[in-house]
C-alpha cells in the first residue's frame, strides 16, 4: 500500500494544482484550449492584421517563423500539463505514488521533486 502521509499527499496535490495553473497561464499566452479534446492545446496562428501593402509578405514570414518556434514549446508544456492532470487523477483515485513498472511505492524524495512522476527512480535508471 501507499506509504505517503495524508499531509504530504495534500501538499503534493497543492503543488500540482499550482503548477497546473502556471502551465495553463503560460499556454494561454499563445495557444487556445481545445474544447473538444481534453488536455489538448492549439497554438494560435499569429494574426496578420488588416494592413496591406509591401511589408505584408515579409511580416507573414516572420510570423510563420514565430509560429514554428512556438510549436515545440506548446508541445512540451502540453505534455507536462497532461502528466500533471494524470497525477491529480491518480490522487483522486487513491492510486498515487505507485510505480507503473514495478508496482512499488515511488520514493517520497522523488515525488517531492517530481510530483507527476509515474515510475520510481530505480525503474527510471537503466540497469
Ligand atoms: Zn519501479
Amino acid at each position: 500500500m501507499i506509504k505517503i502521509g495524508k499531509k504530504f499527499l495534500f501538499q503534493l496535490r497543492e503543488n500540482l494544482k499550482k503548477e497546473k495553473g502556471e502551465l495553463e497561464e503560460e499556454l494561454k499566452r499563445f495557444a487556445k484550449k481545445d474544447e473538444k479534446l481534453e488536455g489538448n492545446w492549439e497554438t494560435r496562428f499569429p494574426y496578420f492584421g488588416e494592413e496591406s501593402g509591401g511589408g505584408i509578405l515579409e511580416k507573414a514570414a516572420d510570423e510563420v517563423e514565430k509560429y514554428s518556434a512556438l510549436l515545440p514549446i506548446e508541445y512540451s508544456l502540453e505534455l507536462k500539463l497532461r502528466e500533471i492532470n494524470l497525477a491529480l487523477k491518480r490522487i483522486k483515485k487513491g492510486k498515487y505514488g505507485i510505480c507503473e513498472k514495478c508496482r512499488k511505492p515511488i520514493e517520497a524524495e522523488r515525488l517531492r521533486a517530481f510530483p507527476e512522476a509515474k515510475i520510481c527512480s530505480k525503474c527510471l535508471k537503466p540497469r
